[in-house]
């Protein structure tokens, strides 16, 4: 039942008595049964009101109790709206503010009531609000934009960075009654975008240094060598000459001259093959070759070395088939650089040379028993230009070159290198290398 059914029952109520009251006038019967009869149509008529006015009462507590729900609903909504974390604005179709929650407010550095009646537009830099305006009239077309970064500015006119999401309202007929505005401060995110960005570019900067480096080193290794070349060339051609032709002095300045001319090649073929490794510009030259008999005559060309130290120097192969693929030079490299590291930094004991195989890997291990390397400088060493021991190192020679490019080339042979030491027991390197190696 609602107010109008009851007023309709009350109408009829009404109705009923005028009805009684014209009869009442123009009926024969005696009165006081008129009057018992109208009390009987009274009596009817009231308890139909009781009736009545019991459902209207139960309807009325039944919409309070809805009011009071929805009351409760809209203050969650209301809360939900007041204290979200991002600006939430709510503006007419013409941009005007008309809700602002604390967070909107917070973010323009200004306060919820100051920011009604205010046009949104006021808070964006004055150079950009065209541009604003031109992407508010295309928003009419778009009913919502997502993440439209714009420039903003707090009432006191400090700018910041902002991502805007902008949904359109519309009344019952479907018209654009306003705009719904999330706005969130992305500053921090950009300043970090800017920052990955300079990085990335320092990263390129750092890179095209590298590879100018690595030319430089490639064009003076090269400009290097050809003197150097003539240089042993010519000392060599003086040191055939026969005796008589040459006072000893002079052959003792030409041996020199000689000597420091083969340590300066070897360095300058050092740095070459490390500015192409380094830059992948080094290329193995595969070919088929006995592995053992390439390991013998290496180790047997520096045995001289080891004897001028009185270091034994013990060579073990064990190979089922010593053949291999691979470029011998390299392989030839990576042995030299081992033992003469070995030889020069052993002073008592020896050094032995180990081939075997393990399937289809190659190990090929170089010990010593010399002064070994402290553990915290195992990894180091593999690093180009690293001497551990720089005292000694300087005593022994070396431009630290060594096993970098050892460790490069077994890379690029796509093998392994490892290495164990104890310092004062000595040192034991490993090279494990495919059998075969393709390119
Ligand atoms: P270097 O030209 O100085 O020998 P390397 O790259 O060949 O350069 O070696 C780097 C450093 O590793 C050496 O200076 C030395 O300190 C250490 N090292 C290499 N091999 C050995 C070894 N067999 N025993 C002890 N130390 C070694």
């Amino acid at each position: 039942m609602n107010a109008y059914d009851f007023a309709h029952q009350i109408d009829a109520v009404r109705h009923r008595a005028d009805v009684l009251g014209n009869q009442a006038k123009i009926s024969p019967l005696p009165s006081s049964e008129i009057l018992h009869q109208c009390l009987e149509e009274l009596n009817t008529a009231l308890e139909e009101l009781h009736v009545a006015e019991e459902e209207l009462r139960q309807q009325n507590e039944e919409l309070a109790t809805a009011r009071q729900a929805m009351e409760l609903e809209r203050q969650r909504y209301q809360e939900l709206f007041e204290f979200a974390p991002d600006g939430y604005l709510v503006t007419d179709p013409q941009g005007k503010i008309q809700e602002a929650n604390r967070a909107a407010a917070r973010l323009l550095c200004t306060s919820q009531k100051f920011l009604k009646g205010k046009l949104l537009i006021n808070f964006i830099p004055e150079n950009e609000r065209r541009a604003f305006r031109s992407r508010l009239l295309r928003l009419h077309e778009m009913e919502q934009i997502q993440d439209w970064e714009v420039r903003m500015q707090t009432r006191e006119g400090i700018r910041f960075d902002a991502a805007i999401s902008v949904t359109m309202v519309r009344d019952n007929e479907g018209n654009l009654n306003g705009w719904r505005w999330l706005v969130r401060n992305i500053t921090a995110r950009k300043q970090a975008e800017a920052q990955m960005h300079a990085i990335r570019l320092e990263n390129l900067q750092l890179q095209e240094a590298s590879r100018m480096k690595s030319q430089f080193l490639a064009v003076m290794s090269h400009e290097l060598r050809t003197p150097m070349n003539a240089i042993l060339g010519f000392s060599q051609l003086l040191l055939r000459l026969p005796y008589h032709q040459f006072p000893p002095q002079a052959r003792n300045m030409v041996e020199r001259i000689f000597n420091s001319a083969k340590r300066l090649l070897a360095l300058i073929e050092d740095i070459l093959d490390f500015s192409k490794l380094e830059s992948g510009r080094l290329e193995l030259r595969l070919q088929e070759f006995n592995l053992a008999e390439l390991v013998t005559a290496t180790t047997e060309e520096l045995r001289c070395l080891a004897e001028q130290k009185h270091l034994t120097l013990y060579i073990y192969i064990n190979l089922s088939n010593p053949n291999i693929i691979n470029d011998s030079d390299r392989v030839r490299q990576i042995l030299v650089n081992l033992l003469s590291n070995a030889i020069k930094f052993t002073d008592i004991g020896g050094v032995s040379v180990e081939v075997m195989e393990i399937q289809d890997r190659i190990m090929l291990i170089v010990k010593d028993t010399g002064i070994g390397i402290a553990k915290a400088d195992l990894k180091k060493i593999f690093q180009e230009f690293r001497q551990v021991n720089q005292c000694l190192t300087r005593k022994q020679g070396g431009t630290g070159l060594g096993l970098a490019i050892v460790d490069q080339l077994v890379h690029l042979m796509k093998g392994n290198i490892t290495v164990e030491s104890k310092l004062g027991e000595g040192s034991t390197f490993r090279v494990e290398l495919p059998r075969i190696v393709s390119s």
